[in-house]
């Protein structure tokens, strides 16, 4: 009875972290999905039981634990239920009238849970706990009775496999959603919430392969130290803010916007024409020069961006790409600032 009962705990932690283990070097996002997590649930139900608690001459099998469990919509709970059922009868050969008894509580539990907004695990372990009570009772009456051991030990038991299941799951959410903001903060800026320059070399990586022509802006604002140093280093934040969100408005879609470092900006665009990208950076520089920057409660400022361009088309490198934009911004700079500046395309 005992290695019965550390052999429904070990196969609940082993299984849960294996699944979890094995999806999540395919793909992180699949592990949140629904049909996942059925699956996973499932699975570790048929595992249980093959693997009852003997106990007085009554074979216990935990296989509704993991049912309990499953949180997804209402027809994938069903269809769960049914497959268990059909495992129930033809892989253990099990009483048909204990799976008709755990398929009405089933039933009744998951039309009630919806009403508890986001079950903790101590909830799941209460309603884990009615369960066990309600479906011994109903082998007491319908099946067989049984004496009060049984219905001590097997609510414990019961209990704990619960409460190990809920949390070891809870747990590796918790570590999957930590892994994911990691993968995702690698990427982003904090300050505005755009790619930084890793996801702007990933992103012209990505679309090299697959887009006839590229095209890079690199946007630079024009003494952004005399900003800092006028009106504080928290006023410079504000300002990169305010342009982050005018470019984010320029940028068609398709488009992408990157904060490189400190304030120089990329916008990156796939198969858009030569012209349409020149005009893009002028449009750029034009609204920048144009708007007022908030840098105090009613203090504002009026500022300017160079813009250097690459273009690629067919044959062109990546290398070659960030070079003439970078050659191109510092062109822009030494020709007195406030300007757009690229190689003309000879054709
Ligand atoms: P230029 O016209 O040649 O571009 O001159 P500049 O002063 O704009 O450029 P430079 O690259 O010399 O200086 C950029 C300044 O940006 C220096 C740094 O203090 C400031 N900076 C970098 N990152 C941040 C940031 O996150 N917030 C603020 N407020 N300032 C930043
Ligand atoms: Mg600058
Ligand atoms: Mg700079």
């Amino acid at each position: 009875m005992l290695m019965d009962f550390v052999l429904n705990i070990s196969i609940t932690i082993s299984m849960i972290y294996l699944f979890h283990r094995i999806q999540y070097n395919e793909d992180s996002a699949k592990l949140t999905s629904d049909t996942f997590q059925a699956t996973l649930m499932v699975s570790l139900a048929i595992l249980l039981l093959f693997v009852p608690i003997e106990y007085r001459g009554y074979s216990f099998s935990l296989f509704f634990v993991p049912l309990l469990l499953i949180r997804s919509r209402l027809y994938i709970k069903l269809i769960a239920l049914f497959i268990l059922a059909a495992a129930h009868h033809f892989l253990t050969g099990g009483s048909h009238v204990e799976v008709l008894i755990v398929s009405v509580l089933y039933i009744i539990t998951i039309l009630i849970i919806p009403f508890f907004r986001s079950i903790t695990t101590q909830q799941m372990t209460w309603v884990n706990l009615a369960f066990t009570v309600l479906l011994l009772t109903g082998i007491h009456l319908f099946i067989e009775p049984l004496g009060w051991m049984q219905f001590i030990l097997i609510i414990f038991m019961s209990s704990a496999v619960m409460f190990t299941a809920s949390i070891m799951h809870a747990d590796i959410h918790s570590i999957i959603h930590v892994l994911d903001r990691l993968n995702r903060e690698e990427y982003t800026d904090h300050l505005t919430q755009l790619g930084n320059i890793k996801a702007l070399d990933n992103e012209v990586n990505r679309l090299s392969q697959r887009s006839e022509t590229l095209s890079l802006l690199l946007i630079d604002i024009d003494n952004f130290k005399m900003i800092n140093d006028a009106y504080g280093y928290k006023a410079g934040d504000a300002v990169i803010k305010q342009i982050t969100g005018l470019l984010k408005n320029y940028v068609p879609s398709g488009g992408s916007v990157y904060r490189n470092s400190g304030e120089e900006f990329s916008i990156v665009l796939a198969d858009v024409s030569f012209d349409r990208t020149v005009r893009l950076g002028e449009a750029v520089r034009n609204a920048v020069e144009h708007t007022n920057f908030h840098v105090g409660k009613s203090e504002v400022i009026r500022l300017t961006v160079s813009v250097g361009i690459g273009f690629r088309d067919t044959g062109g490198t990546r290398r070659k790409l960030f070079k003439d934009a970078d050659d191109m911004l510092h062109a822009a700079k030494k020709m007195g600032q406030n300007q757009v500046m690229f190689l003309p395309v000879i054709k």
